[in-house]
């Protein structure tokens, strides 16, 4: 025990502080055993087209369902992944299964247009060396076409660490993927930026869709990402729309794209082949 009394400049753990480290050193250690029984899944969530609710993708979203915990949200466990260095495998890992998945959605829909694939790239995984190597081996081993891939990247980390974020958005364009900026208006990209980067996507993040129909200056402000993403030459993907009063909003401001419970919530792969044979 730490010299909890005194004046000792010894830092201190309070017992409830000691439990909890404990607890995410335990987590650690059964999510890198999950990974290696691939014990996690991914599922995914229906992108519309707003104007006639027909699938124009699916973003693919990491599951851990714990047998004693019950499932844990990914907003805990990829921090978690990240502090620990599992995050790269992790990834890796997502990155092969909703590749292999879109390129059966692909052969399935026999000549009718593609179904995009949207994933979700920690920066770390960004920062890897082997990133790219490991995009393009997952595009081979599926023989998904690059164009389908959507690769997200959130804004604050495009806006961390600008310049070897650009050199690797290039490795990654020149792949052919499309590169999306996901939680959009969260953080703080200027415009001058946001035109130098090489994105094709913009996600709006669901503070805003959740702000829309709301009237009042927030409202107001929601409404400008819409037509500064049509400035850029980007397409604009909103989240979380719950709600029709927000689909409408959305659809008056210009935006094509959306996702959101009102339209679906994110579906195992086989509910999403289902999905996208009723579309
Ligand atoms: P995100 O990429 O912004 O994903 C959208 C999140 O919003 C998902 O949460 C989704 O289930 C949820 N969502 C969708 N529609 C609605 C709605 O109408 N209302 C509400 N309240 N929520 C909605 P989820 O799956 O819990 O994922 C949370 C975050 O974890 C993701 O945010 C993403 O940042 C991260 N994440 C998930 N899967 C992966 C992954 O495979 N790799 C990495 N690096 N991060 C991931
Ligand atoms: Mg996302
Ligand atoms: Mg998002
Ligand atoms: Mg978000």
């Amino acid at each position: 025990r730490a010299k909890a009394e005194g004046k000792g400049q010894h830092a201190v753990f309070a017992p409830e502080m000691h439990a909890a480290l404990l607890d995410r050193v335990e987590l650690a250690a059964e999510l890198r055993d999950a990974l290696q029984r691939e014990a996690l899944s991914v599922v995914y969530q229906p992108i519309v087209d707003l104007v006639d609710r027909r699938v124009a993708g699916f973003e693919a979203l990491v599951r851990w369902p714990h047998s004693r915990r019950g499932p844990v949200s990914p907003t805990l466990f990829i921090p978690l992944a990240e502090e620990v260095g599992a995050i790269v495998p992790l990834g890796r890992w997502v990155i092969g299964r909703a590749c292999h998945e879109a390129a059966r959605w692909q052969r399935e829909r026999n000549g009718r247009g593609p179904v995009g694939v949207s994933i979700n790239v920690s920066g770390l995984q960004l920062a890897d060396p082997a990133f790219v190597r490991d995009v393009r081996t997952a595009l081979d081993e599926s023989g998904l076409d690059p164009g389908i891939l959507t690769l997200e990247i959130t804004e604050t980390v495009i806006m961390r660490d600008s310049v070897s974020t650009l050199a690797r958005l290039r490795e990654l364009k020149s792949l052919g993927v499309r590169v999306a900026i996901d939680d959009f208006g969260t953080g703080y990209s200027s415009l001058a930026y946001l035109q130098r980067f090489p994105v094709d996507v913009l996600k709006i993040d669901k503070a805003f869709v959740d702000q829309i129909a709301d009237g009042g200056n927030d409202a107001a402000l929601a409404r400008t990402i819409v037509p500064l993403g049509d400035m850029l030459q980007l397409h604009t993907v909103a989240e979380g729309i719950e709600r029709a009063d927000q689909h409408a909003e959305l659809l008056a401001a210009g935006c094509r794209l959306g996702q959101g419970y009102f339209f679906s919530h994110p579906l195992d792969a086989d509910a999403a082949g289902e999905f996208l044979r009723a579309d």
